[in-house]
């Protein structure tokens, strides 16, 4: 079957790689600036929209997270931390989630980019949005964890089902996606498919019995996964697992969160996977010709981080680029080969077929009930996220569009989509031709 040219929009601000959350600290916003410094090099550029998004404002964080949250995370800095110590330890901000220069600023540009890829996808101006800078999973309501502060994940999520009533959210993070899987945990309105390693590891969370509540019983599907994974084992899994996942399911907006750490060789991580192997799970849900929004997420090994999501982005374009890296502004980092697919090592897969087939077994049995003839969500349902809050305050008059919002109608659809159109993309002029030649 003949594929038409995808309309491929990618957000990236400059400013990403500039934000520090320490010098031991293993998150490094920097991977995000040689990623893009890689796609430039590499030409890719040239046959994608690039945008800017102006940055998310704190109204629009508070459609997931609580006021008071968002509020510390607001006014908190290096300098006043110590006037914090109660709100430090209720919001869990400190080690793993330190405070640093400029860190709400941070979380404005990579939530807007995944807000704004989403309002994209709900205007039909683009088939797939890339925001590489986002895809912080862990963040809770009310609480910072594993790195994330504001959920961006989440806030896409809502902003897609504005228009789209079922959405997917995928997460090939070697971790857990504790943070969208709670917010979504009662609703059927939205399925989150999480695999990772599962056992002695953060979050702790994702058994596979952990398949959602309420309405949304059988909507979170988790594959807890050993140490070792490879190619091989991962596409004997992911693909299978996501055809039963479209096909019962059917949703109508997919987020692909394709967190790094799941790389052989990673920081942290404690996968074996190929660049080429990660960015299958990429190329097989671009083949179902469902708006797709694909974030970042975790990755510690910078030079591979950028290497992976450079190639997913070549994916994403259906561009093929050569192996061999381009001279770039961190050549260096890429050396002794400076090739940009990276090899697996020798690692044991503890993962046994047997396991994984049984797991398998278990998830089919999960989606064999599944089906999208769904009722319409209740709203406010507390600890949730399925539905905008309809019990908070305006606060600080944050919106930029230079009218003053009226707190009843803040969230209805016209309201929020004149607020999208008027604020969250600035055309960053750094391309101007289309896409269909190629
Ligand atoms: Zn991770």
């Amino acid at each position: 079957m003949a594929q038409a040219k995808r309309r491929v929009a990618y957000y990236y601000d400059a400013e990403i790689g500039n934000y520090h959350y320490g010098t031991s600290h293993p998150m490094k916003p920097h991977r995000v600036r040689m990623t893009h410094n890689l796609v430039v090099n590499y030409g890719l550029y040239k046959q994608v929209e690039v945008y800017r998004s102006k940055p998310a404002s704190a109204q629009q964080m508070m459609r997931f997270h609580s006021d008071d949250y968002i509020d510390f995370l607001r006014i908190v800095t290096p300098d006043n931390v110590h006037d914090f110590v109660r709100q430090l330890q209720r919001f869990n901000v400190g080690e793993d989630c330190p405070v640093f220069d400029g860190l709400f600023e941070y979380c404005q540009i990579y939530t807007a980019g995944s807000i704004g890829g989403a309002a994209r996808l709900n205007r039909k101006e683009s088939d797939i949005v890339i925001n590489w800078s986002g895809g912080l999973h862990h963040a809770k309501k009310s609480e910072a964890s594993g790195f994330c502060y504001v959920n961006d994940c989440v806030l896409a999520i809502l902003e897609l089902l504005k228009k789209h009533q079922r959405v997917v959210y995928i997460d090939i993070d070697i971790h857990h996606g504790d943070g969208v899987e709670e917010a979504f945990y009662t609703t059927d309105r939205v399925m989150t498919v999480s695999f990772h390693k599962f056992g002695e590891y953060f979050p702790g969370t994702g058994d596979v019995k952990d398949s959602g509540h309420g309405a949304g019983t059988n909507h979170s599907v988790n594959f807890p996964l050993r140490d070792g994974m490879n190619d091989e084992a991962y596409r004997t899994c992911f693909r299978p697992v996501m055809a039963k996942v479209m096909e019962h399911f059917q949703p109508e907006a997919v987020l692909l969160q394709c967190g790094a750490d799941s790389l052989s060789g990673d920081r942290l991580g404690c996968f074996n996977m190929s660049v080429k192997g990660h960015a299958d799970c990429v190329e097989y849900m671009k083949g179902f010709n469902v708006p797709l929004l694909v974030l970042g997420g975790g990755g510690y090994t910078l030079r591979n981080v950028s290497r992976c999501w450079t190639y997913e982005t070549s994916v994403l374009l259906g561009t093929p680029v050569p192996n061999e890296l381009p001279v770039n502004d961190y050549y260096p980092y890429y050396g002794p080969d400076f090739t940009l697919c990276i090899p697996p090592s020798n690692m044991e897969n503890l993962n046994t077929t047997e396991y994984l087939e049984g797991k398998k077994v278990q998830l089919f049995e999960q989606l064999r009930k599944v089906s999208p003839t769904s009722v319409q969500i209740q709203t406010g349902q507390p600890g949730t996220a399925q539905t905008p809050r309809d019990d908070e305050e305006m606060g600080d008059g944050g919106e930029e569009e230079g009218k003053e919002p009226d707190p009843d109608a803040r969230e209805t659809e016209a309201e929020l989509d004149a607020r999208v159109d008027a604020t969250t993309e600035l055309y960053d002029g750094e391309k101007d031709q289309d896409t269909g030649a190629q």
